[in-house]
């Protein structure tokens, strides 16, 4: 294989603050290591809520696009990386039995072709080796997430195919697609027992009461990125995103170092490869990297 002159890794996300709870530490470790990481968020997080109680003042809620947005400036200085805003608008988390139809015009409610259209011309503008998005559950069953899986899924395929979307640029085929695979239930219970153990309080009792074994997705893991070192930075730009995230919950209650020691990995599910990369791997860009790359990386 021919050598890549620069590894590049496209992010996919739904809205400001995912790329920083999603995947963050691996984006910031590739940072350190010289790869273009570039982040696509589908929507402006319009309809999202206020839910640090030290953010919720009405000055804030006034003009919380321009926030969120200001947010998402701070949180990729942090992470290193570059953000592209795909324009769409927040469908919202609908609550309520029945559920509320979707807003009109929402990003949920694009169809897939249209959708995907911004996606397909940044791949083929930014020619990424490697892409990441959310899995067909959404990771969590919110519509924006849904959705931004089914647009990365549509794109990835459309990308590389000179007949799709012929006016958005030279074709460019990804070679890897993978799945944020983070919050499973080996990784929560592993936490919640260490605290524990610690004589700490852990804030996962009741979510692992809640957790449906049979939905446990872990026995997807294929790729095991070790980037214990780079949660501090996933922190910081979390905490960027000052309206999405109390820096006093639970998110933050569990001590850094037992982070490092329990679980010091992100964790994905490969989804597609164009190339040959047996799993387990640990290293998104397996395969990908010349042979030469690879020697220079092992000393
Ligand atoms: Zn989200």
């Amino acid at each position: 294989m021919t050598q890549p002159d620069q590894l590049r890794l496209l992010a996919v996300h739904a809205h400001p603050d995912d790329e920083s709870s999603k995947g963050a530490a691996t984006m910031a470790k590739y940072v350190a290591e010289g790869v273009d990481v570039l982040v696509a968020t589908c929507t402006g997080g319009e309809r999202g809520s206020v839910l640090n109680p030290a953010m919720d003042r009405p000055e804030v809620w006034e003009r919380l696009p321009q926030v969120r947005s200001e947010e998402m400036a701070a949180a990729r200085e942090i992470l290193g990386v570059g953000q592209e805003w795909l324009g769409f608008v927040d469908s919202g988390l609908p609550e309520g039995d029945p559920l509320p139809p979707l807003p009109e015009g929402c990003f949920a409610l694009v169809p897939l072709e249209e959708a995907a259209a911004p996606l397909v011309a940044l791949i083929r503008r930014f020619r990424p080796q490697v892409m990441t998005t959310y899995d067909e559950r959404g990771g969590y069953p919110h519509p924006d997430h849904i959705k931004t899986h089914e647009i990365s899924v549509h794109a990835f395929e459309a990308a590389g195919d000179p007949d799709s979307y012929p006016e958005l640029g030279e074709p460019w085929q990804v070679s890897k697609l993978y799945y944020n695979m983070s919050f499973t239930l080996p990784r929560t219970k592993a936490i919640h027992e260490a605290m524990l153990g610690a004589g700490l309080e852990s804030p996962y009792a009741e979510m692992l009461e809640r957790w449906d074994p049979a939905k446990d997705i872990s026995h997807r893991v294929t790729t095991r990125v070790p980037c214990g070192e780079y949660f501090g930075i996933r922190d910081r730009a979390l905490i960027a995103h000052a309206t999405q995230i109390d820096p006093t919950g639970r998110w933050f209650s569990t001590p850094m170092d037992m982070q490092q020691r329990v679980w010091p990995t992100e964790d994905f599910e490969l989804a597609r490869s164009l190339v040959d990369s047996p799993t387990p791997e640990d290293d998104l860009f397996a395969g990908i990297r010349s042979r030469a790359d690879e020697e220079v990386g092992a000393r």
